[in-house]
């Protein structure tokens, strides 16, 4: 079967790789669209993403759709030609985080397309792969299957809401207007936000911002007094959501917040340690949460695309073939031209 892999820095081939085998309870997907990701990004553009170093051929990708084509004797949950969202991890079920509940932050997760394990774990941007029906979220035939593969990104966007907490009536900042963190001020509304400020360092994505609903849209690398002026005093918000993996970002967010407000962490900010204003986390009692990756938001997601509640097409700006995944991805990296760039396989 055809597959996109990276060898490293700026090298990436499509090639013939064997297609996957099905096991008792394992299901073959189909893959027919993928969305590129930051990670994806930093493992083609750098041969690394953060601490992960490409150390074998690997094949990219977690956020997919497609078509169950094969199902081992043992699985009950999808049939052939059921069209599904995957989930692009299989956590353990067994260690202590797993069965709090906490999935996500399960020790011994398979995650598609990432190179924090040796061996690699192969992604999905390839025609097949097989995953546990567990992974499989079937969703109705008329929907499309680059929509479809949103499910991951706005997973991730949700879990940043529950870690918020309740935003009904809630004056909020989104920094950082890439996929995830538009998404994350999108869903914010839906989730009864009163106020959404959203901030960049690019002016494109703040239009975009402007058109799916935020009330102030600010270009910090250029207004950065702006922004303070309009969230002083009274215009300070009570959740401030970090989604740009900027330290400046950070330090926005812990300085406008109001007292006793909210901080969320959800960008990857740089390797080693970064210096931030910490002592306003005492001197204002502000709470500063994580967000990684996501957990049953999954479901939430794919109910939100099924049925149409967040439409996500403003944030989908390009679809290519996989013969082009190179032009896919120097797409998916300039941001004034580009928010989610898919790959239909
Ligand atoms: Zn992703
Ligand atoms: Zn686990």
């Amino acid at each position: 079967m055809r597959a996109c892999v990276i060898h490293g820095k700026e090298d990436l081939r499509i090639e013939d790789v064997a297609a996957p085998s099905v096991a008792e309870r394992q299901v073959r997907v189909r893959i027919r669209a993928g969305g590129i990701c930051g990670s994806d990004i930093h493992y083609f553009f750098e041969g690394r993403n953060g601490d992960f170093v490409i150390k074998e051929p690997l094949i990219p990708g977690h956020e997919v759709s497609g078509e169950v084509a094969e199902v081992g004797s043992a699985v009950r949950r999808v049939r052939p030609g059921d069209r599904i969202a995957v989930h692009p991890g299989r956590p353990c079920g067994r260690c202590a985080q797993c069965r709090r509940g906490a999935e996500n932050l399960c020790t011994n997760v398979f995650f598609f397309g990432s190179a924090s394990k040796f061996p690699h774990m192969q992604g999905a941007f390839c025609e097949s792969v097989t995953v546990d029906e567990s992974q499989c979220h079937p969703v109705p035939a008329n929907l499309d299957f680059p929509v479809l593969a949103f499910a991951e990104p706005l997973s991730v966007a949700l879990h940043a809401i529950t870690r918020a907490g309740s935003l009904v009536g809630r004056r909020v900042l989104v920094t950082g207007m890439g996929p995830i963190g538009m998404l994350t001020l999108m869903a914010a509304r839906k989730a009864g936000a009163s106020f959404l400020a959203a901030t960049d360092a690019v002016d494109e994505p703040l239009r975009k911002a402007e058109q799916v609903g935020a009330d102030l849209a600010v270009n910090v690398a250029q207004d950065r007094s702006r922004l303070a002026a309009a969230l002083q005093g009274p215009g300070a918000v009570d959740v401030a959501i970090e989604a740009s993996g900027s330290p400046m970002a950070l330090r926005d967010c812990l300085e406008l917040v109001r007292p006793g407000g909210i901080v969320v962490q959800m960008g990857t900010l740089p390797r080693g340690d970064v210096a931030i204003p910490a002592n306003l986390v005492m001197a204002k009692e502000l709470d500063l949460r994580g967000v990684f990756r996501s957990g049953m938001e999954f479901d939430m997601a794919v109910d939100w695309l099924a049925n149409g509640r967040l439409d996500v097409r403003p944030v989908l700006t390009g679809v290519y073939p996989l013969a082009d995944a190179r032009s896919a991805f120097d797409a998916a990296k300039d941001r004034r031209r580009s928010l989610k760039v898919m790959i239909e396989i």
